[in-house]
Formats: structure tokens, sequence, C-alpha cells
């Protein structure tokens, strides 16, 4: 199976890998869903806009110890940095992430479309201008937009909002003009997100799916399943690419 992946892999023309919370679990953040998911712990109110914007002081304690206090601390693993590998190699063109966690940028890669938005920005719902977070203090909560006094709330998608631009363009777009697609760690159950990947399948991408356990993809549109950790399963693909790269 490693060897077919990776002659996919060589022969593509356009490669976009495609990611989910389950890359990042190996740099020790959890799942949302799932037996050991977040929302085992937490309810998941706290990130609908609507409650946010009605009890935004609640919310925020919420966020910063998920968000800030416990995800800010993670770094990449070897499955981010296999993916920046690959397009060092000239193999891979863009990642699609539905994570907020910025660990493949962190690994290196440079075309990243953030499908979900970025905990890594905090932005004003007034006047709508944008922070890094490391400019802003956390200690008092919610945090207030220095320029008008507006609360901050962080760049990503909550409940009951809409995807962010260019992100939702551009990830439409690579569907319709990649002809590979790695999907690594997605359950393939969070729409829209889920559909980009069947939308390059109906343009005639094949699809190679990494994950711990079948998904919605493995008996819909996978070519080809390389079951296992993103870590471990990455490792043993960049090995497939290179070995056979040496012998050609
Ligand atoms: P999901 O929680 O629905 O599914 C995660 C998938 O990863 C599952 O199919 C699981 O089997 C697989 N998985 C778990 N551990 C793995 C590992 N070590 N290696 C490979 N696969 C593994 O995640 P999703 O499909 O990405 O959707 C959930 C939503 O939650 C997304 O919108 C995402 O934005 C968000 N989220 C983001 C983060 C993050 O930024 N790191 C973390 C949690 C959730």
């Amino acid at each position: 199976m490693y060897r077919k992946a990776a002659d996919i892999i060589r022969s593509a023309k356009r490669l976009t890998a495609f990611t989910g919370a389950g890359i990042s679990v190996e740099s020790g953040i959890p799942t949302f869903r799932g037996r050991h998911g977040l929302w085992n712990r937490y309810d998941p109110k706290f990130l609908d806009i609507h409650y946010f914007l009605a009890f935004p002081d609640e919310c925020w304690v919420k966020i910063k110890e998920i968000f800030y206090d416990f995800f800010g601390q993670a770094k990449p693993n070897a499955a981010h940095y296999a993916l920046h590998e690959l397009e060092a190699m000239s193999l891979l063109d863009v990642v699609i992430t539905q994570n907020i966690d910025n660990l493949h940028q962190e690994a290196g890669s440079s075309t990243v479309y953030e499908y979900h938005g970025t905990s890594r920005f905090l932005v004003c719902l007034e006047c709508m201008k944008r922070y890094h977070v490391s400019e802003v203090d956390l200690v008092k909560l919610p945090p207030l937009c220095s320029s008008c006094g507006g609360i901050l709330k962080p760049d990503f998608v909550f409940f009951g909002e809409g995807i962010p631009e260019p992100a939702n363009t551009l990830s439409a777009d690579e569907a319709d003009q990649s002809d590979v697609f790695i999907l690594i760690g997605t359950s393939g159950k969070v729409t829209p997100a889920a559909y980009i990947p069947h939308m390059a399948k109906e343009n005639g991408a094949r699809i190679i799916e990494i994950n711990t356990e079948p998904s919605a993809y493995t008996d819909t549109i996978s070519d080809v399943f390389l079951q296992g950790r993103a870590t471990d399963v990455m490792e043993n693909l960049m090995e497939a690419v290179g070995r056979d790269a040496d012998n050609s």
C-alpha cells in the first residue's frame, strides 16, 4: 500500500493535503469529538456565536483555558514536518487544514489555507481590527480592542458562522485543480469542509487517506487507506517516496 501511495504522490501533477484534528493529536491537542474528545469535558455552547455574543466573559474563560493556555503550548509533530518536507521536495502544493492551531506553519509549510480560521489572531467584533495573540493581554477577560473598545473574538469559525474568505474559495479551487488529495486525521463529518475531498474526487482526483480508524471517506472515495497514527504513517510514506525516488 505504501508503494502504491508513493507512486501516486510522485506522479501527481498537483498535490493537496487536507488535514483535520487527527494530525495534531500527537502534538497533544485532542480532537473535539470521539472517546477522548474535548466535548466530553466541555459544553460546546461556548463556541456558539450567539452564546458568545450574549455571554462573552463566561465564554472567554473557557476559550483562554483551552485554546491559549493549553493548545498554545503545542509543537508540530513528525506528520506536520513531513508535509513541509514534501513541499520542499516540490511534491506538495497546498495544505488545506480544518485546524486552527498554526502547527503547519510552525513546521514550515508555506501555502496553508485555514478553512476554519486561526486561533493565532483575534478580531474586533466592532471595527474588525485584527491582532496577533502576542499583542493581546489575556489576563483581564474579555479582551478589548485598543482602538474602539469592542470585544475581541478568536479569528476562527464559531458554530453559526460562515467559512472565511479567501480560504473558502481557494479550497474549492484546489478541489477543482488537484489530481491527488492526501487526507490526514479527518473524520469527514464536519460540513461544509467534509465536501472538499468529495468535490476533488468528482473532478477525478485520487485520494490517499491516513487515519487511525476508518472514516466517512474510507469506503466511499479513498483509493488507498493507510491505517495508523499520522506520525508513523507519514514517516513510512516519506521513506517509500524517498526510497523510490532514490531508485528511479
Ligand atoms: P474529528 O475530530 O471529527 O476527527 C478526527 C479524526 O482524526 C478521526 O477520524 C480520528 O479517527 C482521527 N485520528 C485521531 N487520532 C489520530 C492520529 N493520531 N493520527 C491520524 N488520525 C487520527 O476532526 P475533524 O474531522 O478535523 O473535524 C473536527 C473539527 O474540529 C474541525 O473543524 C477542526 O477545525 C476542529 N478541531 C481542530 C483542532 C486543532 O486545531 N488541532 C482540534 C480539535 C478540533
